[in-house]
């Protein structure tokens, strides 16, 4: 380990001295570092996306990672081994892991044909999302750390996974501030349909890898939907879809015998994908309504006009994506989960989800205690959610917990 200053040198490649107080998160695996944590680059000129090592304040070796110098996070780790070069086997290996780790614990054989292969920093891979969708894959490259290895990396996925196509899907403002344009384009093989016939814990759902959000389904709600509307929830209830997307969560409280569903989604596509989805599954429901609009204004008529549910469910996209958002997401959030407790008959049950990394467990569950004692009722978390083993949370990166939820009972 870390025999110092001539191993740096015998590398050749550039090294960056960090600040004294900034080598504890880097030798306790934080993968990474950010611009203010770095004292100087004493050797070699780094180019946007090199490889360079990292080193401490007395020249001892810390990691190996690569460098953005125009990203806030400028250097993200890619191993703490000095012996580990960053080379083709490198990047295969790592893909390698994380293929077998998701094999492993065996998410496709649960009735699943859509999962994430590759979840970033959370597998070792910072900046690339792969997920698997049939016999497809949807890529994205979301540091230039990994877009100048796009060509390299789209062949190990080829070697490893032998899809039918992989098409990349980086069309995410997260690009911007690694000064990177956004893509989605064919990257190898043969493009995927329009539209693709997926499978969900045996539940058949539509995704649109082109146009569809994130890389077309929210497959970290995957356990969610089961959970949230098992059979002892749901049937003979009246459900609140609120977020609803193209119906994830509806499908399994239709095929539980929900009494009726109603959806609320901001887009009128969606909310067609949604009865798409329910035919795909042989779910005939007229009673069902589909609802466009705001979310935040809807809740607000169903209280004007008395109406009730049996279940709501709450998933809001990401409110807070910078720290100084913080403070206005949980009103957005407090609103949101106030207006739902407002309308649950007694005994409902509060399925409610934040995404917001920036906003924790105990910041969201604390907003649920502002909505609960504004709303004069009492709330029991009876479950609480994550998001699905496919998007590990790496524990020596705690950003990598995003998704959060709770199931609760409202007296
Ligand atoms: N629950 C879904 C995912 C929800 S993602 C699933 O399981 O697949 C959040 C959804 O909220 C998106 O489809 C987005 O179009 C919708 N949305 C965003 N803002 C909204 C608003 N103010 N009112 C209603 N829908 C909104």
């Amino acid at each position: 380990m870390g025999t110092g200053w001539f191993k740096v040198v015998n590398l050749a490649t550039a090294s960056i001295r960090v600040f004294k107080e900034r080598e504890k998160p880097i030798k306790n695996r934080h993968p990474w570092i950010f611009s203010g944590a770095i004292r100087e680059i004493v050797q070699g000129v780094p180019q946007p996306g090199d490889v360079v090592e990292i080193i401490g304040e007395n020249n001892q070796w810390l990691a190996r990672a690569y460098f953005n110098p125009r990203s806030q996070i400028s250097v993200r780790i890619l191993s703490w081994d000095p012996d580990e070069r960053i080379d083709e086997e490198f990047w295969r290996k790592k893909v390698q892991r994380a293929v077998h780790r998701r094999q492993a614990i065996g998410i496709k054989d649960r009735g699943t044909t859509a999962l994430r292969l590759i979840f970033a920093e959370s597998d070792g891979l910072p900046g690339l999302i792969v997920d698997q969708y049939e016999d497809y894959l949807a890529v994205q490259f979301l540091t230039l750390g990994v877009d100048i290895r796009k060509t390299l990396l789209t062949r190990i996925l080829e070697d490893t996974i032998k899809p039918r196509g992989i098409l990349e899907r980086s069309d995410v403002n997260v690009r911007k501030k690694e000064g990177l344009e956004k893509v989605v384009g064919l990257l190898a093989g043969t493009a995927p349909p329009e539209s693709l016939k997926i499978l969900e814990n045996d539940k058949a759902m539509m995704a649109d890898l082109y146009r569809g959000h994130k890389t077309g389904l929210y497959l970290d709600q995957r356990d969610n939907r089961q959970l949230v509307c098992q059979q002892s929830h749901v049937e003979g209830r009246e459900i609140l879809n609120v977020f609803a997307y193209t119906g994830g969560f509806s499908i399994y409280a239709a095929i539980n015998q929900a009494r009726k569903i109603t959806n609320v989604e901001t887009s009128g596509s969606f909310l067609g994908a949604i009865k798409q989805n329910l035919d795909l599954n042989k779910l005939a429901r007229p009673q069902d309504q589909y609802i466009r609009g705001n979310a935040f204004q809807i809740l607000r008529d169903f209280r004007e006009e008395g109406r009730q549910f049996d279940v709501i469910i709450l998933d809001p996209p990401k409110f807070a994506n910078r720290k100084q958002d913080i403070p206005s997401a949980c009103r957005g959030y407090k609103d949101l989960n106030l207006l739902a407790l407002q309308l649950l008959r007694p005994l409902g049950l509060l399925a409610t989800f934040s995404c917001s990394g920036l906003v924790n467990e105990d910041l969201f569950q604390k907003v649920l205690f502002g909505a609960a004692v504004d709303a004069g009722r009492d709330v029991q978390i009876i479950q609480r959610l994550g998001q699905a083993a496919d998007h590990p949370v790496l524990v020596t990166f705690p950003e990598s917990a995003y998704l959060k939820g709770f199931i609760c009972q409202v007296s």
